[in-house]
């Protein structure tokens, strides 16, 4: 099948690298998103493909917010510097015109992290919290892309009917309550806001509002896997992203599934590859899609 370039376009950061026949990622790159809208966005897609152009035969993009028909659209556009429509698939075909996947990035990881599954399951989710919460779903060991490209969108189920707006539009969705963002928004009060990196970093010390604010998050995606379990009959679940990677974290999200009654609890374990699910995903996705 050849060589593939993989992308990972996040709301941080976009990553590059070629993935091997052998699933190896060789010659990482990384740039930070630019937040100046879809001109800035294809300029900075331009400078990390052409070197690889020549030394690839297809590229797959991991893409946060909505993929469909070739496009982007960010479900909560501040996730993305502002950006709510772009046409991806053109953009860069016109930067190598080579063929080219397109997947939604948790999907993308959902993708990587069942294939790194020890034992053999039907049934996954995984859940990403980090500046957001996103997710992808395996069902019958397919992956659950969606007619619209929604499946897996799990940060915008709900969590509390009376909470914040979330950047989507509606009210108190799970992203507006447990993600990194929502942590750091938490300590807008303080005398000294914080990012959530340095929230859990006081937890760490033993900060009892500090502990209180990771909870909040931990018992909303502890309450929002049983919703999943319920609605999918899920056998695990895989955690990542940079707060749920974060310390304690998972801990916290299973002492919170210990409150709820047996059958909604659902074994969580932390993601396999952490930051590269994105790019091994997509590369994966892209050989099945053009191979089949
Ligand atoms: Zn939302």
């Amino acid at each position: 099948m050849g060589k593939v370039l993989a992308l990972d376009i996040g709301g941080t950061k976009i990553a590059a690298a070629v993935v091997t026949e052998s699933g190896m990622l060789v010659g990482r790159q990384q740039i930070a998103t630019p937040h100046g809208g879809a001109a800035q966005l294809a300029i900075a897609l331009e400078t990390l493909i052409t070197p690889y152009r020549h030394l690839v035969d297809f590229i797959a993009v991991a893409s946060t917010g909505i993929i469909r028909g070739g496009g982007l659209t960010a479900l909560n556009p501040v996730n993305l510097g502002g950006l709510a429509d772009f046409p991806l698939q053109d953009c860069i075909q016109s930067i190598a015109d080579l063929p080219c996947v397109l997947l939604n990035d948790g999907q993308a990881a959902a993708w990587a992290e069942y294939q790194a599954l020890s034992d053999n399951y039907d049934n996954m989710m995984f859940v990403t919290v980090s500046t957001g919460v996103g997710g992808g779903i395996v069902l019958d060991k397919k992956l659950l892309v969606g007619h619209h490209g929604l499946a897996g969108h799990i940060g915008h189920t709900l969590a509390d009917p009376h909470g914040l707006l979330c950047g989507c539009g509606r009210r108190g969705c799970v992203e507006s309550v447990a993600s990194g963002t929502a942590i750091g928004a938490e300590t807008l009060g303080w005398k000294q806001p914080l990012s959530a990196a340095k929230v859990f970093e006081l937890a760490q010390l033993g900060n009892v509002q500090a502990e209180n604010i990771i909870n909040r998050s931990a018992t909303a995606i502890a309450q929002m896997l049983a919703d999943m379990k319920m609605a999918l009959d899920l056998e695990i679940v895989i955690l990542g992203g940079s707060v749920g990677l974060a310390a304690g974290y998972l801990e916290r999200v299973i002492g919170a599934q210990k409150v709820l009654p047996e059958i909604y609890r659902v074994p969580v374990q932390a993601a396999h590859h952490q930051q590269d699910s994105g790019l091994l995903g997509a590369a994966l996705w892209a050989k099945n899609t053009l191979c089949h």
